[in-house]
């Protein structure tokens, strides 16, 4: 890449980003002595930084969201036609490519009816989980208002969904957090907490120990990711989704999947939820939906809770009384479209999945040769190594270690991630999660440049 138009700015860009930037989910006493990380430029798989650095991104933006790779100008054109057509009015008007999304994306959800627009993963959920509790008022005299949410799992950064976040170290000081969200255990079978031969179906019935412990008349929702991000990449074991179905229909709680990263492609079906054949209630998503071209999340729900919501006369506090101010952008749903459009002509969901293994694979391979990975997951381009000190007692490696291997990766011109200082102890797998459109090629160098990175790292 050629970067001489920037390189006269650049270092005026380094220093406004050390005197006025301050960046997401990291400390900034490093950069007092080196510089930060300033990313100009992107084209497919790879991205290039202030320094001329070419880097192979297995992290799509580093937090699984740009599932298309970087440089398409078809979603760019999308979303430039539109703006000057029309930018914005507020969603209580609707717009064309808010509605036609809208059907796209329903027409991929059989089963879901509405969708709700809002600007990111944490508000969508936030969403669902007004409407759960306005279902609560309204049918239950607000008795069935709690929501359940899973160990491990993320919500999103706002008190309320900090309230269901299941990564302690992410929550430290900043509470108290909104009552009545309740946690139930995680399902990896890695770390097993029954000794059981269905760990699956004993895994789900955990939650259901923690409803009657609760009182099922007081639980509303059980919010889960179908397969955990951040925390460590926990793909469920066998029978445990069917099970969670039959618990949330045995006692009328409504489920609700948190699509924020697994939606759109990223494990080869169009929603995580998909594989395993369960019917939610509320299905939210935001990164992959227009793979960060334009900031648009969504909370999706069916027609039965939609018409929980209107046709009452008596109450006039019977509708969502509810806005997202951007969520009436329409940069978002046009560039959606696109990026939808991209995923099927391409057939990125079938490369997904043959990519998906090939990860696997190699990972499963790494592990013949490093003793240091104790358990690798994964499904469609979504896998993780967990790394272990020792594979017997399972003790987890030393997080400065984990991180050494990153920026190992990194000197080597891959960008992998990890999970992030967000579980005491357990920050030890290495996440990655490249766009839809990876090549064997691009597989081979990113597990490569892992295996390296081990051998430097352990040995
Ligand atoms: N849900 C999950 C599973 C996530 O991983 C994230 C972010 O990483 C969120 C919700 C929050 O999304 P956002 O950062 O867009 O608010």
């Amino acid at each position: 890449m050629n970067n001489s138009v920037y390189s006269n700015d650049i270092s005026e860009v380094v220093e406004a980003d050390r005197a006025h930037l301050w960046h997401h989910l990291i400390q900034h006493k490093p950069f007092e002595t080196s510089d930060p990380r300033v990313i100009i430029e992107g084209k497919g798989m790879r991205v290039w930084d202030a320094k001329g650095n070419e880097l192979l991104d297995a992290v799509s933006g580093g937090v699984w969201t740009v599932n298309v790779g970087y440089g398409r100008e078809s979603i760019a054109k999308a979303v430039y036609d539109q703006l000057i057509k029309v930018n914005y009015f507020a969603n209580s008007a609707g717009s064309i490519p808010g509605s036609i999304f809208a059907k796209k994306l329903i027409e991929k959800m059989p089963g879901m009816s509405r969708v709700y627009y809002t600007n990111s993963g944490s508000e969508a959920n936030e969403k669902a989980f007004k409407m759960i509790r306005q279902i609560a008022h309204k049918r239950y005299g607000g008795k069935k208002h709690k929501i359940l949410y899973r160990d491990r799992d993320y919500h999103g950064a706002t008190i309320a969904t900090m309230s269901a976040g299941g990564q302690d170290e992410r929550n430290a000081q900043y509470g108290p957090f909104v009552p009545g969200f309740v946690k139930v255990p995680h399902c990896l079978e890695y770390r097993k907490q029954w000794d059981v031969e269905n760990y699956g179906e004993r895994a789900a019935d955990a939650i259901e120990e923690v409803i009657l412990r609760e009182g099922p008349d007081t639980v509303g929702a059980l919010c889960l990711e179908p397969v955990t991000a951040g925390g460590g990449v926990i793909t469920p074991p066998q029978g445990y989704w069917e099970r969670v179905q039959e618990i949330c229909k045995k006692y009328d709680i409504l489920l609700h999947i948190d699509e924020v990263v697994c939606g759109v492609g990223r494990t080869g079906t169009w929603f995580g939820y998909q594989h395993f054949g369960i019917k939610p209630d509320f299905v939210t998503m935001a990164k992959g939906v227009a793979s960060g071209y334009a900031a648009i999340a969504c909370m999706v729900t069916t027609e039965e809770v939609f018409n929980m919501f209107k046709d009452d006369s008596s109450d006039p506090m019977n509708y969502f009384r509810d806005i997202s101010t951007f969520g009436g952008c329409t940069a978002g749903p046009a560039a959606a479209i696109e990026n939808m459009r991209i995923i099927e002509d391409e057939g990125l969901l079938e490369n997904t999945i043959k990519m998906g293994e090939r990860t696997m694979n190699n990972l499963r391979a790494l592990m013949e040769k490093h003793r240091v990975i104790g358990d690798v997951r994964g499904k469609g381009l979504f896998c993780g190594a967990e790394l272990v000190a020792d594979r017997q007692t399972k003790e987890p490696v030393d997080e400065k270690k984990v991180q050494a291997v990153v920026a190992e990766c990194g000197a080597q011109g891959v960008i992998i991630g990890a999970t992030n200082r967000s579980l005491p102890g357990f920050n030890n797998t290495l996440c990655l999660s490249p766009a839809l459109i990876a090549t064997a090629d691009d597989i081979d160098q990113i597990t490569g440049a892992i295996d390296k990175a081990l051998t430097k790292v352990f040995s």
